[in-house]
């Protein structure tokens, strides 16, 4: 699922469409799309195919919100307290694997 929100028309066979607001920053992004994908995005066609001339990044915002800054923070966050970052390994409790 994802979301195109202010969907405008530009000119004939040209839109506008705005992400979701970022969660984190509350910042938005904006993509201009052509009449055929505004139409497969009313049929419900997949992110990967209605965006596909986008980067991934720019797909995760209509997705989820994140901005490409907001998501490689909370990238970050998540590895700082993930079991890949070898400064958690010395405070896991390893008794039970001894
Ligand atoms: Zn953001």
């Amino acid at each position: 699922m994802f979301t195109l929100t202010n969907l405008t028309k530009i000119y004939e066979g040209m839109y506008r469409a705005d992400s979701l607001p970022c969660p984190r920053c509350q910042g938005v992004g904006t993509i201009e799309i052509e009449g055929r994908q505004v139409f497969m995005y009313h049929q419900g066609a997949p992110v990967q195919e209605v965006l596909y001339n986008f980067e991934p990044e720019d797909r995760e915002r209509f997705m989820t919100g994140f901005c490409n800054k907001c998501w490689s923070i909370m990238m970050e966050d998540d590895y700082e307290q993930s079991d890949l970052n070898p400064l958690n390994w010395l405070s896991q409790d390893t008794e039970e694997d001894l």
